[in-house]
């Protein structure tokens, strides 16, 4: 599903911040990408998902048999791509509502599909509202204007589970949120998995892991991967932090 070969990565004009990473995603795996502050996890999403600002310097990413830098972000999403922020963003002036059903009619439109029934697509809706327990009036908001960080991440999950990707990129989803909130976050991204998708969480904690069982823990540290494993992997770093492994990479 996604193959990214040796893939070097800065701020436009900037210093390096990937410095090679290599990484196999196949359907219906879920790996966590784990790492200290400012290790690189956030420019991997966004370079991946294709945010401006940053400049690909080196290697390649095959994303279902295409090169992944020849799509526009739009075509990333539309084939499936789905990156949720560790930084949510407000979108004064439009509706959630509104942005849910565009995003699915695209992705309806470019599959050949009609757009969907008002009434099927509120029903839809409804059922994700009620997973991620949310109330109804989230609808009627402007996108994530005046949620709060926990509200935010919940939001994300919802677009998640109606817009159902392919390959989801959570970049810190269970950054400020509660131990209730973490609970519903993690069912609604366990609703998700199945043998055709695939998701990455990047996470800075072990206990998303414990609610959303990852195939794969990888360790990013500097730009790089240093060390992969399963999820023994994740509790072992809990116990005694990323200096061991960063060290022993060394
Ligand atoms: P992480 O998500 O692992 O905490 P980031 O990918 O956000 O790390 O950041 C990696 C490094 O790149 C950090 O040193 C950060 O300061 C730098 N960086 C990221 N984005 C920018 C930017 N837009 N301008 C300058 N430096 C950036
Ligand atoms: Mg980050
Ligand atoms: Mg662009």
């Amino acid at each position: 599903m996604l193959k990214i070969n040796n893939l070097q990565a800065r701020v436009e004009n900037g210093n390096p911040i990937l410095k090679g990473i290599d990484l196999e995603v196949k359907p219906g795996e879920v790996h966590a990408i784990m790492g200290p502050n400012g290790s690189g996890k956030s420019t991997l999403c966004q370079v991946l998902g294709g945010r401006d600002g940053y400049e690909v310097t080196g290697g390649s990413v095959d994303y279902l048999g295409q090169d992944l830098f020849e799509l526009e972000p739009e075509e990333r999403a539309r084939e499936g791509l789905l990156l949720g922020f560790q930084y949510p963003v407000e979108i004064p002036g439009v509706k959630n509502i509104y942005l849910l059903k565009e995003a699915y009619n695209a992705q309806r439109k470019h599959r050949g599909e009609p757009e969907a029934d008002t009434f099927q697509f509120l029903k839809l809706v409804r059922e994700k509202l009620q997973t991620m327990q949310m109330d109804e009036s989230f609808l009627h908001r402007a996108v994530n204007v005046g949620f709060s960080g926990g509200e935010k991440k919940r939001n994300e999950i919802l677009q998640m589970l109606v817009l159902e990707p392919k390959l989801a990129l959570l970049d810190e989803t269970d950054s400020g949120l509660d131990i209730d909130a973490l609970k519903v976050v993690s069912d609604g991204v366990n609703k998700l998995r199945s043998p055709d998708r695939a998701i990455v969480l990047v996470t800075h904690y072990q206990r998303l892991l414990s609610h959303i069982e990852p195939d794969f823990v990888h360790v990013l540290s500097g730009g790089r991967i240093i060390k992969s494993g399963d999820k023994t992997l994740a509790q072992e770093l809990e116990r005694n932090g990323y200096q061991g492994i960063i060290e022993e990479a060394a």
